[in-house]
């Protein structure tokens, strides 16, 4: 509501795996709602999320990405239900947005499950080259299942692995190029997950973080180790700085053959200032983005001039 600042719009993502936007438009206005265009700032999301009502707007950042009043559900829709849209928060389309990896090429989703990001790669790559998807949790690989079939995904491959048992030297892997990061976290940045967080008492708090970073920096690391990758996107629901800015600070300690890319420069909300490039990062908030709270960091390996 207004008076704890705004609420959380609706975002719902167009699967051009089943459909179009054009397709997906005329379905909604032919609802009743009233299409707005696509934002032209990020005050203009603030303003609509205060609304409520029957209209919508195209998203400002992410292609395919629409946003409805915070109000609205569509769990029931038959769009939804044929996995022609996908429910997914605006912060948590960044990873597959930013890492963008080409139609045809190899690609491993190291922390997989549910698999709303598998089937966003699948999107971008169009179903085409390969996805290898892994999970450590069998009940959240089933779901995964189901939702890619929902969702028309076909150039993926599950397994219920733990990613970082995973060998780089696999000649399966020799092509991948691209690997997504989004490990377990404490998911402070979740509505829910924020309160039971503030009951934690201190200690138990910092000894659950201490335990989750040192998971996301190996995982991390591994994947930096695969041969022939080039870009790799690690994204957390956290807003602790020791699950975001440190592991990225400690990774390009570790492995001076990668830097950060500067992603999407319009974004108002950056890395905190912890180490130098540490702007190069995104974070994402409710009053900031009017999303959920995020961190996504982007990491390219330096071509073989760029070495000194
Ligand atoms: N990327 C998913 C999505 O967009 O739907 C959400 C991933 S969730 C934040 C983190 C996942 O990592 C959990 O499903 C958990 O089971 C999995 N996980 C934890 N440790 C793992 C490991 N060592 N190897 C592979 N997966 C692991």
């Amino acid at each position: 509501g207004s008076l704890d600042g705004p609420a959380l719009p609706r975002y719902v993502r167009v699967n051009t795996l089943k459909t179009s936007m054009d397709d997906v438009l005329t379905y909604f206005k032919r609802q009743g709602y009233t299409y707005l265009g696509k934002a032209r700032s990020i005050k203009e999301l603030i303003d609509f999320g205060q609304k409520s009502g029957k209209s919508f707007l195209q998203d400002l950042h992410i292609p395919n990405l629409l946003v409805f009043p915070p109000s609205t559900d569509f769990h029931k829709d038959s769009l939804y239900t044929a996995g022609h849209l996908i429910l997914q928060d605006k912060a948590s389309c960044l990873p597959a947005l930013l890492l963008d990896p080409p139609v045809g090429s190899c690609v491993i989703d190291a922390c997989a499950a549910p698999g709303n990001k598998t089937s966003h790669l699948a999107a971008i790559v169009q179903n085409k080259g390969k996805i290898f998807a892994f999970d450590l949790d069998t009940k959240r690989l089933a779901t995964m299942s189901t939702l890619l079939l929902r969702a028309g995904v076909t150039c993926q491959e599950l397994a219920n692995q733990d990613f970082l048992t995973v060998s780089p030297c696999d000649p399966k892997y020799q092509k991948v190029s691209h690997i997504l990061v989004d490990p377990s976290c404490s998911g402070s940045g979740m509505p829910d997950r924020m309160r039971v967080l503030t009951e934690e008492s201190g200690s138990d708090q910092d000894e659950r973080l201490q335990a989750l970073s040192a998971f996301q920096r190996r995982a991390v690391s591994h994947a930096l180790r695969f041969p022939s990758v080039q870009y790799v996107v690690y994204s957390t629901c956290s807003i602790h700085q020791q699950e975001d800015e440190d592991v990225v600070k400690d990774i390009l300690e570790q492995h001076p053959d990668f830097r950060l890319v500067n992603v999407l420069p319009m974004w108002p909300a950056r890395g905190l200032n912890t180490f130098p490039g540490s702007e190069c990062c995104l974070r994402a908030s409710l009053s900031e983005t009017l999303t959920n709270g995020f961190f996504v960091a982007l990491f390219q390996r330096r071509s073989p001039e760029e070495k000194r």
